[in-house]
């Protein structure tokens, strides 16, 4: 009760006023006796005692409501210090401090609702940062965005703004501009104060980013379809090859959908681990023995079913989802290539494809021989199938990290051979142990195509490479290749891709027959 009272602050002021008022009535005149000895100076002074009372009483009143202002202006300061911090939360990305997309979304939504005037948005997405969260880890990932973000927010400054959508994506409103090349020309330098290059420590990386632009009102009019387009371009533009800027279009709105969806299904596909490996025998046409099997890659979507690698895998590409892919599927094979050889197969080969993107990317290629040197198996008899197209983008890198893998042992095949560009010069120059001849040459028997198969396999044979024919599907097609001195077939005729434990017993037939 007293404790309540006390708590209350104006009833604590009235209280100590009491208190003092009573003290002042009790004591006063027992006070005054003894300070004043003489009765007329005891008499002046009970004159002033009230005058007294008034002015020691204003100023403990004073004091008393003076303390509880401050206390109350404290806790209105600290209050609102809290609400300012909160907003900031709702507003703000803790990361790189930049507006985030809750305040990106609200300031696009006054603008539509309010104005009418053109803006456009740019959806900025950072070409490769998986590789630099997943090689180097995330608090480097996160210095890399806070260094992106600090170089936007000093460059775009108000009415127009930059904020980080999530991830790796940004996105900057720009308010006035006359005509698209003018808009082009604002991002372009907006790119270059961002520079070509970030430091980590001794590392130093390539910036390279695609942006997709739309434009309010002639792309949409309102956020939700603004932001999609601007995301259909920056996709149109990562497909492009990197580090571009486009501008949305009606037509490339489908193809862009269906590979926007699929890019997000691999994603599932990868976390739910929905891969899996099938293998395609190799067989040696004269005797017609297996030699080796191809690892294909299969996907068994939970609701749609099987999807084609001749799908996936260039979406995968574009995307950067082809390096974890790649890395499992190489982890998977040489799993199984120990149990092989624990099986007595050692002689088995083992083929596997590698895009040509995981070849070329530092830190993919990086990885894939860290994997390469955890698994204790025999490498002389693992193959990598690459397509010319792929190592002609960069063909002194490629021939260099061939090099690297044949110096551990493992051969090269040029895959698909026949239906790149000047596949002579390749054959020459990229170090290569095997050509597969591409099944549009096998197919349908035409007189060219023998006289080029012909002539491919002895200039193969005169540089000592060995020739795998493709899609053999017909009896007449093996035939016909085992006169010619082509030493090794793959096709549906020799055995269709199949799973692990189907291959398994077909080894295990043949291995009983002999
Ligand atoms: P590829 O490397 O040329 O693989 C051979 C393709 O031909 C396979 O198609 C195989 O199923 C198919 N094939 C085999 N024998 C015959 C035949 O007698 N007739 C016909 N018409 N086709 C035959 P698949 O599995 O659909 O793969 C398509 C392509 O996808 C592959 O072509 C390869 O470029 C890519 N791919 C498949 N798996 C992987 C992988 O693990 N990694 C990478 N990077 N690419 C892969
Ligand atoms: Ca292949
Ligand atoms: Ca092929």
């Amino acid at each position: 009760m007293i404790n309540y009272f006390f708590r209350n602050q104006s009833i604590a002021i009235v209280l100590k006023y009491g208190i003092f008022g009573s003290l002042w009535v009790v004591l006063s005149d027992s006070v005054l006796e003894v300070f004043a000895g003489d009765f007329e100076i005891y008499k002046n002074l009970q004159t002033y005692k009230g005058w007294i009372f008034i002015f020691l009483t204003m100023i403990i009143v004073y004091i008393l409501i003076n303390k509880r202002e401050k206390r109350i202006i404290n806790a209105t300061g600290e209050s609102s210090k809290a609400i300012r911090e909160l907003r900031h939360m709702a507003y703000y990305d803790t990361l790189t401090g930049l507006p985030n997309r809750a305040m990106f979304v609200s300031k696009i939504k006054n603008l539509v609702s309010s104005s009418r005037q053109k803006f456009a948005i740019a959806f900025l997405d950072i070409d490769n940062f998986k590789y630099i969260n997943d090689t180097l880890g995330h608090y480097i990932g996160d210095d890399f965005l806070k260094f992106m973000a600090h170089k936007m927010s000093k460059e775009i400054k108000a009415p127009d703004m930059v904020a980080r959508l999530g991830g790796d994506e940004f996105a900057i409103l720009i308010r006035s501009f006359e005509t698209k090349d003018i808009l082009l020309n604002r991002l372009e330098n907006i790119k270059n104060s961002i520079g070509n290059t970030w430091n980590s420590g001794s590392r130093e990386f390539y910036i390279s980013m695609s942006i997709g632009i739309a434009v309010y009102p002639d792309d949409g009019y309102d956020f939700d379809t603004l932001l999609k387009h601007s995301d259909i371009a920056m996709y149109a533009a990562k497909k492009e090859g990197k580090n571009k800027m486009f501008f949305y279009e009606e037509d490339i709105h489908y193809e862009t959908i269906w590979h926007i969806q699929m890019a997000n299904k691999l994603q599932k596909g990868l976390d739910c681990n929905e891969f899996e490996l099938n293998y395609q025998p190799q067989v040696q046409l004269s005797t017609g023995d297996i030699i080796g099997t191809e690892a294909l890659v299969r996907w068994n979507h939970p609701q749609e079913g099987y999807i084609s690698p001749a799908d996936f895998i260039p979406v995968a590409e574009i995307t950067g989802q082809i390096y974890e892919l790649e890395r499992r599927i190489i982890k998977n094979v040489l799993i199984q290539k120990k149990k092989w050889e624990e099986q007595g197969l050692n002689d088995l080969e083992l083929s596997l494809n590698l895009s040509g993107k995981s070849l070329i990317s530092n830190s993919s290629f990086r990885q894939i021989e860290e994997i390469f040197s955890d698994y204790d198996v025999d490498y002389s008899n693992i193959v990598i199938e690459i397509t010319e197209t792929a190592a002609i983008t960069h063909i002194d890198t490629a021939i260099e990290r061939l090099n690297i893998l044949k110096a551990k042992g493992l051969k090269i095949a040029l895959d698909d051979f026949g239906t790149g560009y000047s596949s002579l010069t390749y054959l020459r120059r990229l170090p290569i142990d095997i050509v597969k001849l591409d099944k549009s040459y096998i197919g349908n028997g035409d007189k060219k195509d023998i006289s080029i198969i012909k002539f491919i396999v002895s200039l193969a044979h005169d540089l000592g490479i060995r020739v795998i024919a493709e899609g053999i599907e017909t009896i007449e097609q093996y035939d016909y290749l085992r006169t010619i001195e082509c030493e090794c077939g793959q096709g549906y005729y020799l055995g269709r891709p199949m799973y692990i434990d189907e291959l398994n017993e077909l080894l295990t037939e043949k291995f009983e027959q002999k």
